[in-house]
C-alpha cells in the first residue's frame, strides 16, 4: 500500500520548488517509515534545488533532510524500533561492508544508502529523496540505520537540527579537530553549523572560543552558545583579532563553517603552529584557493575536512539529545521561526539573497 502526502519537490532545476501530492510506499525489508514532525531548511537544499548536487541529473527531488519524528510502521526484519519511537534521521547509516566501515572507520562509511524502495509522484515518477531523508514531507521512507532513536521528551524542532547542521558544527570541534580541556578555537561563521562548532568547543572544555562572523546578530548567537570572544570581520582584520586573543600565537583549533576561498585563508592564516584547520562549511562549485606552500610545511599540523562532523549517528544522536534535555546545548535558540509545506520556497530564496552564512534555522513542520 502507498500513502498519499504533501512534499515539497524541486521539479527543475532553478524552478520555485513546489508542494505537491506524492506517493510513499509502506516500509519494505530494513525499511522504516517516518511521520514527520519537523524539518529544518539547510543550505544543500538550495543546492538541490540549483541542480549543484550531483550533477544535478537526479530530478525530481524531494527535499529536506534536517527531520525528526516518529515511527510510523517498521518493514521486516527491523530490529530496535517500534511504531511511536521518537527518532532523529540520519543522512549516513554506515553499511558495515565498505572499505571504510571494514577498517573500523564508520563514520567516513562510503556506501551508506537510503530506503530501496521509491517515494513517487502521483504519475509514478520517482523521486530522488535529499541525502536519502526527503523529510519535506508528511510521510518519509527511510532505511532502518538512518531513523536514530531518541528521548520523546525533546521538541521535535529542536532534535531535528541535529540531523544536519548541528551534528555538523559539533561533530567538526569534538571528532575531527580533536578540541581537548585548555585549547583556544576559533569559527569562522557563526550560523547553525557554527553555532554548534562553539558548543561542541565549550563543551569539550575549550578555554577561549573565538567566533567570528560579519553580523552582530550571529555573534550575539555565538556568545550563548559558548564563545569567550566575538569578532565582526566587518570591520576588524580577524586574523589579527584572533592572534591577538591568543597571546600573539594563534588558535589551536580553527573551524571554518562558511567554506568560501577568503574565509579557508584567514583561517589558515589565524592557526598556531601544529594546530588544525577544519573546512566544515561546503564551498561553491568552482571555488579554489591558493597557500603559501613554504608555510603548508612549515606551520605543521593538518588541514583536513569534516564531513558530517565524522558523525557515528547511533553513537552521537542520543547524547546531543540528552545535552539538550539536561539544558547543556540550548538546540532551541537555534530555532528561529517555524514554516509550513508552503513556506519553503521563501525560506530558500531568503537563504539564496543573504551573505552565505547559514543563519540559525528555518523549521518546516508539515
Ligand atoms: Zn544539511
Ligand atoms: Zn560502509
Amino acid at each position: 500500500m502507498s500513502h498519499e502526502v504533501r512534499a515539497v519537490v524541486a521539479m527543475k532545476k532553478d524552478a520555485p520548488v513546489e508542494v505537491t501530492t506524492i506517493l510513499v510506499p509502506d516500509p519494505g525489508p530494513g525499511e522504516v517509515l517516518v511521520s514527520v514532525q519537523s524539518c529544518g531548511v539547510c543550505r544543500t537544499d538550495l543546492r538541490y534545488r540549483e541542480g549543484a548536487v550531483g550533477g544535478g541529473d537526479g530530478f525530481p527531488y524531494l527535499l529536506g533532510h534536517e527531520a525528526a519524528g516518529t515511527v510510523e510502521s517498521v518493514g521486516e526484519g527491523v530490529t530496535g524500533l517500534v511504531p511511536g519511537d521518537s527518532v532523529v534521521l540520519a543522512w549516513r547509516a554506515p553499511c558495515g561492508r565498505c572499505r571504510s566501515c571494514r577498517r573500523g572507520r564508520p563514520w567516513y562509511c562510503f556506501d551508506s544508502r537510503g530506503a530501496q524502495r521509491s517515494m513517487t509522484l502521483l504519475d509514478g515518477t520517482p523521486l530522488t529523496a535529499a541525502l536519502g531523508i526527503g523529510g519535506f514531507a508528511e510521510l518519509t521512507l527511510v532505511a532502518a540505520g538512518q531513523a536514530v532513536k531518541v528521548d520523546p521528551a525533546a521538541r521535535p524542532e529542536a532534535a531535528g537540527l541535529i540531523g544536519c547542521g548541528v551534528m555538523t558544527g559539533y561533530g567538526a570541534a569534538v571528532h575531527t579537530a580533536g578540541v581537548r580541556g585548555g585549547d583556544t578555537v576559533a569559527v569562522i561563521g557563526c550560523g547553525g553549523v557554527g553555532g554548534a562548532a562553539i558548543a561542541g568547543a565549550s563543551l569539550a572544555g575549550a578555554r577561549r572560543i573565538i567566533a567570528v562572523d560579519t553580523d552582530d546578530t550571529r555573534l550575539d548567537g555565538a556568545l550563548r552558545f559558548g564563545a569567550t570572544h566575538t569578532v565582526n570581520s566587518l570591520g576588524t582584520d580577524p586574523v589579527l583579532a584572533v592572534r591577538e586573543l591568543t597571546g600573539g600565537c594563534g588558535a589551536d583549533a580553527v573551524i571554518d563553517a562558511v567554506g568560501r576561498p577568503e574565509t579557508y585563508r584567514q583561517g589558515f592564516a589565524m592557526r598556531d603552529l601544529a594546530g588544525v584547520l577544519v573546512l566544515a562549511g561546503v564551498p561553491d562549485p568552482g571555488a579554489t584557493v591558493t597557500l603559501p606552500l613554504l608555510e603548508v610545511f612549515s606551520r605543521g599540523g593538518s588541514l583536513t575536512s569534516s564531513w558530517y562532523g565524522d558523525a557515528l549517528p547511533s553513537r552521537d544522536f542520543p547524547v546531543l539529545v540528552d545535552l539538550y534535555l539536561r539544558g547543556k546545548f540550548d538546540l532551541g535558540a537555534l530555532v528561529s521561526e517555524t514554516l509550513s509545506l508552503h513556506e519553503v520556497e521563501d525560506a530558500l530564496a531568503r537563504m539564496r539573497a543573504g551573505d552565505g552564512g547559514d543563519a540559525p534555522r528555518s523549521v518546516v513542520t508539515p
